[in-house]
């Protein structure tokens, strides 16, 4: 490829959309603190995302610290390593301790079946990860949770505008988080956002993003600043008017995949859930070196030698990290080990060429030699 391929490319509106919404600032000189643009975002996502409330922020990773925060949460979370940095430093970062639960091999979520083993007197909640968009077992997790009293935050930074019979996946737990950085499905630039139904914990969340301040003379909380301002807002109106056909283009990029892909033994690619409308946000696929004869990070290199960049999404997986070096042992999570080890996610986004689709498969089944 002449062009560099990346594994992602952000959406972005016409330009002239994206001035016309903007415009109105140069008037109003209101540029941030929860202004009409962010208003008018939460509303429309309320509706896209069919959630009761939502309280935006400024990128998802303070989105799901400040979850936290405004639950009270102490002692220890469960929760798995197959995921972004961020959901295990959130959890650190509010003085929690992570207890991570194994991940079920098909959906890359959390194996339902292995939280009650985990669950001690210091538990206090599950923060489950909705991994490339997969939806976790939410009911065996809302029955553990009430039997045992613990909250629930999802981690839903794959899983926009999914609904999960029906349900719009932003209404399981008590709290979910979602990401609208640049890199994925949706995107306010930066940006991010917490789904709710207690409307106490919603003030909570909103003071918490502004300092902890609830009036001009009155601070209740040791807060932070995660306020989401107005050009990110602004982006998000022009990026959610056109969210129906970005997802719809990469349906047939994905497809394409699969059906390129399928016959290859030895390699697996995520199945769509039953049940589940699909944001199609990845494309990971799993490598099984004694069948398919090549290793993940063999592809890894072929790709990158014809400028296509894949990423091993999700390796290392968290709790092998340095900065928790003797803290945490990679070796409880074997299946999350072994498949961190094995999977490339390949480029996916609505603008991805299907003929660049066509050589990415051309290549993986050229070293795989069947
Ligand atoms: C992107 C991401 C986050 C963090 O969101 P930001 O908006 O980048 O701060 C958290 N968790 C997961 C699983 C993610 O992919």
């Amino acid at each position: 490829m002449e062009e560099k391929i990346l594994v992602t490319r952000s959406s972005m509106p016409p330009l002239e959309e994206f001035i016309k919404e903007i415009e109105p600032l140069w008037e109003s000189h209101f540029l941030t603190n929860m202004g009409e643009k962010h208003k008018c975002l939460e509303t429309e996502l309320k509706k896209y995302l069919g959630v009761s409330d939502i309280s935006l922020m400024v990128n998802g990773h303070l989105a799901l610290e400040l979850a936290i925060q405004a639950m009270n949460l102490s002692g220890e979370v469960i929760t798995t390593p197959y995921t972004f940095a961020s959901t295990t430093h959130a959890i650190v970062r509010n003085g929690l301790t992570p207890v991570f639960c194994d991940i079920d091999e098909k959906t890359f979520t959390i194996d339902a079946d292995k939280i009650e083993g985990l669950i001690t007197e210091k538990t206090s909640a599950i923060i489950p990860v909705h991994v490339y968009g997969n939806i976790c077992d939410v009911e065996k997790i809302q029955e553990i949770a009430d039997r045992y009293n613990l909250k629930v935050i999802y981690d839903a930074a794959h899983a926009f505008g999914e609904e999960y019979n029906g349900i719009g996946v932003g209404n399981f737990g008590d709290a979910s988080m979602f990401s609208f950085h640049a890199t994925k499905v949706f995107n306010t630039i930066e940006g991010g956002a917490v789904t709710f139904k207690d409307s106490d914990f919603g003030l909570d969340l909103y003071r918490l993003k502004n300092f902890g301040i609830r009036g001009t003379e009155r601070v209740d909380y040791v807060g932070t600043n995660a306020k989401m301002n107005e050009f990110q807002a602004a982006m998000g109106l022009c990026n959610l008017r056109h969210i129906t056909e970005e997802i719809e283009k990469r349906r047939i990029v994905y497809e394409q995949y699969v059906s390129r892909l399928s016959c290859v033994k030895g390699i697996r690619f995520m199945e769509l859930q039953n049940n589940v409308k699909s944001n199609y946000a990845y494309f990971p696929v799993i490598f099984n070196e004694s069948k398919c004869g090549v290793s993940r990070d063999r592809i890894h290199v072929a790709l990158a030698d014809e400028n296509i960049i894949s990423r091993k999404y999700f390796y290392p997986i968290t709790n092998s990290f340095e900065c928790y070096q003797d803290r945490f042992d990679a070796n409880e999570t074997p299946i999350a080990l072994d498949i961190s080890k094995r999977v490339l996610t390949l480029p996916i986004y609505a603008d991805l060429d299907l003929g660049v689709v066509d050589k990415i498969c051309d290549i993986i089944l050229n070293e795989c030699k069947q």
